[in-house]
């Protein structure tokens, strides 16, 4: 089976001067998750070699250069979904995790349980290797920065420089045909301290099935799970293709139509990467941008913001 990976750092006003820095970094993510897909590796360490990269990349609102919440505090939250099994592991509100997604594939291979939170998961990213940091040395100065405009005045778009998100997602297929789909965030900024959005959850920020395809989504959470959009997007895979659709057309229109969803019924803002059962890439957003990127057939990257 030819490999097959699509990568995001997020859907939202990215202003331009993060551009470049967007382009670089997907581009550096892809090259992560494709050394490994291109070797004969496995799906799920492509995700995490590829979030890896985006987590610790500070121009993207996951691990280092999280948003801060209303007290301060960075909480993450991440998750990685099995496309064969279905069985996910998903951690939130960390505090002390460089790199959240780590401890999500911990817990998916690990872990009797698909979702751990707070102390309890760093108890037992701890008791499975996995180091802590302190939670300041998650803050990046821009970050920081952001947070103290936002606390003297009030939470507002410009204090955050117009970047206000940054989620990063990754579903990649593997020779094998195995299919993993990823996310990893901060959440928003200024949110209230244990606020959990779509991204950690099963079927909202992300979800996997060989049979149909993966989705990783980014945007404003509380409409991405008013509509459930991963899932939703990865259902709308199962849909018979219109008469002379090619397969490319195809996977764009359950994008798009999940997308459509998030506006008409979840009266938000956000976006989304996936690729169907067979690897083919798609993306939509309805934000004003989203950085993404993937690779083509001919094995070359296209990055996008
Ligand atoms: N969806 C994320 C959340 O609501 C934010 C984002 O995608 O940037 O936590």
């Amino acid at each position: 089976m030819k490999p097959s990976l699509i990568v995001h750092g997020g859907a939202w006003d990215i202003p331009d001067e993060a551009v470049a820095a967007c382009n670089e970094s997907c581009g550096n993510a892809l090259a992560a998750g494709w050394r490994v897909l291109a070797s004969g590796g496995s799906a799920i360490e492509a995700v995490e070699a590829a979030i890896i990269v985006l987590e610790d990349d500070p121009v993207f609102d996951a691990g280092f250069g999280s948003h801060l919440n209303a007290d301060g505090k960075i909480e993450c939250d991440a998750i990685v979904m099995d496309g064969a099994s279905l069985r996910a592991g998903a951690a939130a509100g960390l505090q002390r995790l460089k790199n959240p997604i780590r401890l999500a594939r911990k817990i998916l291979e690990e872990c009797p349980h698909m979702m751990l939170i707070a102390d309890g998961a760093e108890r037992f990213a701890k008791d499975h290797g996995l180091a802590l940091c302190k939670p300041e040395e998650l803050v990046s100065e821009a970050e920081w920065e952001a947070y103290l405009r936002c606390s003297k005045d009030e939470h507002a778009a410009e204090h955050h420089r117009g970047h206000e998100q940054g989620t990063v997602g990754a579903v990649a297929l593997d020779s094998n045909g195995r299919l993993f789909a990823a996310t990893s965030t901060g959440g928003t900024c200024c949110k209230l301290p244990g606020r959990v959005g779509d991204s950690p959850l099963i079927g909202c920020g992300c979800y996997a099935d060989s049979e149909a395809g993966g989705a990783s989504c980014t945007g404003y959470g509380e409409a991405i799970m008013k509509i459930v959009m991963a899932k939703t997007a990865v259902d709308f895979l199962r849909r018979p293709p219109l008469s002379g659709e090619n397969e490319l057309a195809f996977a764009n229109r359950a994008a798009q139509d999940a997308v459509g969803l998030l506006a008409a019924r979840g009266k938000g803002t956000g976006g989304l990467i996936l690729l169907d059962r067979s690897g083919t890439p798609a993306f939509a957003f309805n934000t004003p941008r989203m950085a993404y990127g993937y690779v083509n057939p001919d094995s070359t990257f296209v990055t996008a913001v």
